[in-house]
């Protein structure tokens, strides 16, 4: 690292320094390992069903799918090794944030966990130590005022302000334009994370941008509601990137999308605050300046507060799975669900490869066949059925709502499936499948690590 001298104040430990990885995905003491004695897979830690297992099926699944050796192992770079651009410091900016005492630092550690999102171009560099432009600077606030103060003096001082919440982007909105000469100041939210209150009986929330995704829902499950957004990155995104990104969930079929989960938003733009006082969702007099922020990825400002939709609990929640004969058929499945317009909370459909891939992840005593609900299950199937394994495609529901519209929910996809030879194939399978894809960016790690 290039000597340079680091100018610092008050800086907080959030979640990120301190429990993420820096050059992967989630939390540091979570990774599939390969076992040293018999190179079976483990995925360490113990946050997930699966953490601690053996998972046997993985390694030959991981070799033969992907032509890894496991005898060559990626080197990579410790983060000290990696050589990171001193930071262009603007003493104005900087002497200003002193001032009014807003946390921040120009520490080449902060700025490089800071610089990227989470594509696999983005881990490959670091991996590898292919580090360009960076922020020069990060700063940290505690209120939305503070934010306020933030934009003015990157306005009076002439920086750059690229706002920061989960990181989880996957469209290199948070990379550092390699030709940009002015101090880049990456703004994180990390402290802006409460709820500021609950209208239980309008059914809103009101939050700060920087709660992640995880932290807003468990705190609402409390109180008896949710807000129903669940995009794949809940664990480690937020309520601002979910706004600024134009978010989708898992369960956007029962309670849509971000832009139609968004009733206020308040954003610190360069000329401004943007915020509305009046409590209604909609107003039909003049454009709708929410739409213009929802996808604009902090180009026009920094959104400091929410308020979100909410919903309470549902009575019944149950998960269920539909095994296809082939892609095509499940294909046709879909389009006749939604010509009937009866998705489910969720509904996905994984093709082959992901579907082998799936079950490779499982424990043996835990296989697909077992949860299969007929008692001739992989015959069955295979046999009497004559679906071929590695043809065959399986979707994945998730039904949310009172006991009775979950019953006929199930009913109506079974008797749809049905007529495109699909046959139920397990609430456990459809479970195990939805929960799956948090563990799909742990995976891809694993095989960034055998090249
Ligand atoms: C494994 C994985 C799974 C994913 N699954 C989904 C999914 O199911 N659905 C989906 O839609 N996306 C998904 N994504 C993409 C990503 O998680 C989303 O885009 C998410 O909304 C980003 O939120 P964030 O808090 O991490 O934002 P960040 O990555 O921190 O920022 C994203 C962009 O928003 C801006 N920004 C962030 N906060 C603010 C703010 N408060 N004010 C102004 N601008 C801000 C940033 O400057 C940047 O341009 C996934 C990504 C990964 C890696």
């Amino acid at each position: 690292m290039s000597q340079h001298l680091v100018q610092e104040l008050g800086v907080p430990k959030t979640y990120r320094d301190e429990i993420l990885k820096w050059n992967g995905w989630g939390y540091t003491d979570s990774f599939f390992l390969l076992k040293d004695e018999n190179k079976d897979v483990t995925l360490t830690g113990n946050r997930y069903d699966m953490s601690g297992e053996i998972l046997p099926l993985l390694r030959p699944w991981f070799e033969d799918n992907l032509g890894v050796d496991v005898n060559y192992k990626t080197p990579s770079q410790s983060p000290k090794e990696i050589k990171i651009p001193s930071p262009i410091d603007n003493q104005g900016f900087i002497d200003y944030l002193r001032l009014h005492n807003i946390s921040f630092s120009n520490a080449p550690k902060y700025r490089l966990m800071r610089s990227h999102g989470h594509t696999i171009h983005d881990m490959m560099a670091l991996r590898y130590g292919y580090i360009e432009r960076i922020p020069d600077i990060v700063v940290w606030v505690k209120t939305e005022y503070e934010v306020q103060l933030v934009v003015e003096g990157a306005n009076k001082f002439d920086a750059v302000i690229i706002p920061i919440g989960g990181g989880t982007s996957v469209s290199n909105a948070l990379d550092c334009p390699k030709e940009e000469t002015r101090s880049i100041c990456s703004l994180d939210l990390a402290l802006l994370n409460k709820i500021l209150w609950i209208d239980e009986k309008n059914l809103l929330c009101r939050a700060q941008a920087g709660i992640i995704g995880q932290d807003l829902e468990q705190q609402l499950n409390a109180k008896g509601f949710t807000c129903g957004h669940e995009p794949d990155s809940v664990e480690f995104s937020t309520l601002g990137g979910w706004v600024s990104t134009r978010a989708s969930g898992m369960k956007k079929n029962k309670y849509g999308n971000i832009e139609d989960l968004v009733v206020h938003i308040n954003v610190i733009t360069s000329k401004g605050r943007i915020q509305r006082n009046c409590q209604v969702p909609r107003i039909s007099s003049g454009p709708d300046l929410h739409q213009i922020i929802l996808g604009s990825e902090g180009t026009y400002g920094v959104v400091t507060e929410v308020t979100l939709k909410i919903f309470p609990l549902p009575e019944c929640r149950k998960y269920g799975s539909l095994v296809f004969p082939n892609f095509h058929q499940g294909v046709e499945f879909f389009h006749e669900v939604a010509r009937h317009r009866c998705q489910p909370a969720s509904l996905r459909l994984v093709d082959n490869e992901q579907f082998i891939m799936g079950q490779s992840m499982k424990l043996q005593s835990n296989s697909f066949w077992k949860d299969l609900s007929t008692k001739l299950s992989k015959l069955y199937i295979t046999k009497w059925k004559g679906f071929k394994i590695n043809e065959m495609v399986v979707a994945t529901c998730v039904f949310e709502g009172s006991t009775e519209e979950v019953d006929q929910q199930m009913k109506r996809l079974n008797t749809i499936a049905e007529q495109f030879g699909g046959v139920p194939a397990g609430e456990e399978n459809g479970r195990y499948g939805y929960r799956l894809t948090f563990a799909i960016a742990y995976l891809r790690d694993l095989g960034m690590d055998y090249n």
